[in-house]
Formats: structure tokens, sequence, C-alpha cells
């Protein structure tokens, strides 16, 4: 049974953008659909069905949050490491 570590990620401008389970070590790569316990800021979640490269933006500072993609068969965002806090 993995264990999950219930994090929130913010972007580098201060908003808070979703409270997410992740499983491992190191730093947050890609974030699971399935694991995003919260949408903070409704950006997340509304992206789930496009999983061909669209972007997310941050609504607050429009900087680019992640990109959607295939990971290992399931929807993921590819998170902007230089943009997320943890
Ligand atoms: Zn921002």
């Amino acid at each position: 049974m993995p264990r999950y570590k219930q994090l929130t990620v913010t972007c580098s401008c201060g908003l808070p953008l979703a409270i997410y389970y992740k499983g491992g070590k190191g730093r947050l790569r890609k974030m699971y659909f399935g694991r995003i316990k919260e949408d903070l800021c409704g950006v997340l979640l509304t992206q789930k069905g496009q999983p061909n490269g669209t972007e997310i933006l941050c609504p607050n500072c429009q900087k680019r949050i992640g990109t959607v993609a295939m990971v290992l068969g399931h929807a993921a965002i590819k998170v902007n490491q230089g943009l997320i806090r943890e």
C-alpha cells in the first residue's frame, strides 16, 4: 500500500492551486487527476478531458502552471517545476 503525502500546490505568485496526494519521493513533476483532492481555483479538473497538450494557466498571474498529457496511460498534468511550490 503506497503512502501518499497530502500537500498544497501553490503557484509562485502565492495563489493556492490544489490539494494533492503525492506519492513517492522527490519533487512534484506531475499531478494525476485522480489524486487531486481539491481543485482550489477550478482550473485543473476542467482540463481533464483534453490530455493533448492543453496548457493550464494560473488564473491570477496567467503563467503556465503545467501541460495536460498522458502519463503511463493516465491523464495527468506535467507541472512547470519552476513555478510550483509544494
Ligand atoms: Zn500564479
